[in-house]
């Protein structure tokens, strides 16, 4: 992440996926509260704070945002209390980073302008749920080359609960250069990592919340459904959700109690190559870099085709999309690995290497994913089903579970 990445320069705090030597919170419930920075209120305030004020709201909009979700996907628990003996303090700051698990004390989380985003919110907290950056993982080296002497890429002590996920939220972007803020020393270092899959290369540094990093969360803590008098036999990579047993969380796609529903544009492949997307002719796209606070809006086709057969797609025009060096504004997933619950690597730019491969699957159906917001316009591809069982060799980079 980013973000969190500026912490280094200030503190050497920021460190530690599932971290063993780190407590849990008791009870599986987080306690938190705002400081006083996080917490004005608009009525009672002069004028010339309205800005930031309203930034504030807005900050504390992005964590009730990722505690809903926390809550939604897990049997995690957060409590407003700014009295419990542990308890995040959620701060107004300079920069982005958290302690690591539950401390015996009132534990700071830093929230600042400059990586506010529901994405970098939810990240944080995982770190004071006792998460550590993917790039800690003891397996990292199979997935990424680190050339690095930040103390944030050092490998931890990690439980490897679920597979290294190129599109975690816990995952640094590639190539990153810090760059020294405004008022320190002038501190200047680059800390690089790439993935040794190349297709992975705008992947990593995801503002969105992977399917596995939610395992992850329900592995660590044990939620789940095992003490639940009904077993809901969930499809397509789903799980029963510990939030709620008497449902399945899906994977992109899917949906219904046992996530066997199709959720999302159907089209029919033929043996020819069809065209399709999405047009949304009076929007002008992306023009600047603007982070995507809050959670991301998802478009999803799902391309059906005879049992046993293969699926081809490939897009052939994206406009208005944000392009830079990864894709954590906007993008479109091709969900072409065996493996549903993994993300398959992320499209935003029509000069990368990746543009108009054609992604074969015997994922049928074969789903992709628009994510971003409604500015970016315009998203074509084209789609087709080649008879029978024919990528076998395309899958072999599948990561298996451990
Ligand atoms: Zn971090």
């Amino acid at each position: 992440m980013i973000f969190c990445k500026l912490v280094t320069v200030f503190s050497p705090r920021d460190k530690r996926q599932a971290l063993p030597e780190y407590r849990k919170w008791t009870n599986n419930t987080m306690n938190y509260f705002y400081a006083e920075n996080l917490r004005m209120d608009l009525k009672s305030s002069k004028l010339k704070k309205l800005k930031s004020l309203i930034s504030a709201f807005e900050m504390r909009a992005m964590f009730r945002d990722a505690f809903n979700y926390l809550s939604s996907h897990s049997c995690l628990k957060f409590n407003y209390d700014e009295h419990a003996k542990s308890s995040v303090k959620i701060n107004l700051g300079n920069d982005c980073w958290s302690f690591y698990g539950m401390r015996d004390e009132q534990q700071d989380l830093f929230f600042a302008y400059n990586c506010a985003a529901f994405g970098v919110a939810l990240h944080e907290v995982m770190h004071a749920l006792g998460f550590a950056h993917s790039q800690a993982r003891t397996d990292r080296d199979e997935y990424i080359v680190v050339d690095s002497n930040n103390h944030n890429d050092r490998i931890e002590n990690t439980a490897n609960l679920v597979p290294f996920d190129y599109g975690s939220v816990m995952l640094y972007a590639r190539e990153l250069v810090v760059f020294q803020m405004e008022y320190v020393l002038i501190v200047s270092f680059s800390d690089t990592k790439w993935p040794i899959d190349q297709e992975y290369n705008y992947t990593m540094g995801s503002l969105r919340v992977a399917f596995y990093d939610m395992i992850l969360l329900n592995e660590f803590y044990e939620c789940n459904c095992d003490n639940h008098p009904t077993k809901l036999e969930c499809k397509n990579g789903g799980y029963q959700n510990p939030a709620n047993c008497n449902e399945c969380l899906c994977t992109d796609g899917f949906g219904g109690q046992l996530c066997d529903k199709l959720v999302g544009t159907v089209l029919e492949a033929s043996t020819e190559w069809n065209s399709s997307g999405l047009r949304i002719w009076n929007k002008k796209g992306i023009e600047i870099n603007t982070m995507p606070v809050h959670h991301f809006f998802h478009v999803t086709f799902i391309f059906q085709a005879p049992e046993g057969s293969t699926i081809e797609v490939r897009i052939t025009k994206l406009y208005g999309f944000y392009c830079h060096d990864f894709c954590d504004y906007n993008g479109v997933e091709l969900k072409y690995k065996t493996d549903r619950r993994i993300v398959s690597p992320l499209v935003c730019c029509d000069n990368d290497n990746l543009w108009n491969t054609t992604r074969s699957s015997t994922n049928n159906p074969f789903v992709i994913v628009k994510y971003g917001d409604n500015r970016t316009p315009i998203f074509e591809f084209e789609y087709r089903y080649v008879p029978g069982n024919s990528t076998v060799s395309e899958v072999t980079n599948e990561i298996t579970p451990n």
